[in-house]
């Protein structure tokens, strides 16, 4: 197995309809267009389209949505999702999605949540930890020196914590009602709120309400930050101080000043910045500034099956393009550690799965 596969990662910006296997969302087509609701062969060659601008992502998010907003579908693509990146040895994943209200088919953003958790208690090809509880610290030393001992035949364990997104097109009330709904599932995993959707639709004074609120009751906070050009956000953004950002594309000097300064960590998404155009080529991604800066750096997906990658495939993206060797790829990603939202007993244990793997790296 290549090292970027075999080796402990953790993701921290997966979107739950983005990372949707092709498959999968081929067949949901299929039955669709069986019954009669969409035509087929109109959306095949839109699911398996390669390279697609920005706009055009937010389009394909809008068919995906039709195709998968179900309780029982949503059930089934959390399973899958978490499975996928469990195999590719990810022991950490937040997983992030925008709670959905569809009143024709009885589907609350509650009930959207619970769908989720479904997801989760189904997952069965490995040990899926998301319930918050304490780590008996000797026990999770022992679970670590146990998958060590049985190589090969034993049997994985994935953390994974949840995100509520808010979309960008939803009013302040709905915003707030997402943030009460965070609250609610505190106990079942739900660690913060993400704010995502078409970045050029929307106002950053329509969402602040219901951020500050969640900041005001504990809630982690990440928001996808300059993903366009927007001289009136970026800095609000920044001066919010939320726990991370996603993307920081289009910044000005200063920006990036006061990026640096206040130490934000950044979810770096190569693959997805190059397939929608954001930017136009690896070799001037800011990876390389932030990381020779030493700015606090994780690397993430995004949508992994919409832009047909892997958390693997990124960390051998960023080791081919910027130089970097397996070593220097395993301690970028162990440095994840220190901004996941989850607590700290989980961090001790990641901390060490990463030593107990760091004896195998050569
Ligand atoms: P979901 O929240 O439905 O599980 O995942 C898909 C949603 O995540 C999209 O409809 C969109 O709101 C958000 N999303 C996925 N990828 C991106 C991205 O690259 N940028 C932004 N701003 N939002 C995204």
């Amino acid at each position: 197995m290549e090292w970027w596969v075999s080796m402990p990662k953790i993701e921290l910006h997966a979107h739950l309809n983005g990372s949707i296997r092709d498959s999968t969302l081929l067949e949901l087509a299929r039955v669709l267009g069986e019954k009669g609701a969409i035509v087929f062969s109109d959306v095949e060659h839109v699911i398996m389209k390669n390279d697609r601008s920005l706009g055009e992502v937010f389009k394909l998010f809008d068919l995906i949505h039709i195709l998968t907003t179900d309780h029982k579908t949503v059930t089934r693509i959390t399973k899958e999702v978490v499975e996928d990146f469990a195999s590719e040895n990810v022991v950490y994943l937040e997983l992030r999605t925008t709670p959905k209200k569809n009143d024709s088919i009885g589907m609350s953003k509650q009930s959207y949540m619970e769908a989720v958790i479904e997801g989760l208690r189904a997952v069965t090809a490995v040990d899926i930890d998301f319930v918050p509880h304490k780590i008996n610290t000797q026990d999770s030393l022992n679970s670590i020196a146990m998958n060590d001992a049985c190589d090969g035949t034993r049997r994985k364990k994935t953390y994974v914590r949840l995100l509520l997104s808010i979309d960008r097109r939803e009013t302040t009330e709905a915003a707030i009602e997402t943030v009460k709904l965070a609250l609610e599932m505190r106990g079942l995993g739900v660690v913060g709120i993400d704010l995502s959707g078409n970045p050029d639709v929307g106002e950053w004074n329509t969402f602040l309400p219901a951020l500050k609120f969640a900041q005001e009751q504990g809630l982690y906070i990440t928001l996808h930050c300059g993903e366009v050009p927007n001289r009136r956000e970026v800095q609000p953004m920044l001066d919010f101080l939320p726990q991370r950002i996603g993307h920081a594309i289009f910044f000005e000097e200063e920006e990036w000043r006061q990026l640096k300064s206040s130490k934000i960590p950044v979810e770096i998404c190569l693959t997805s910045n190059i397939k929608t155009e954001s930017i136009s080529s690896i070799d001037i991604h800011h990876f390389a500034d932030l990381y020779n800066a030493k700015h606090p750096l994780v690397l993430c997906t995004d949508d992994a099956g919409v832009f047909s990658t892997s958390l693997s495939n990124e960390y051998k993206l960023a080791s081919t393009a910027f130089g970097l060797g397996k070593r220097e790829m395993f301690e970028l990603a162990r440095n994840g550690i220190e901004f996941i939202f989850a607590g700290d007993d989980v961090k001790q244990y990641l901390v060490g799965a990463f030593d107990s793997a760091a004896k195998k790296l050569n």
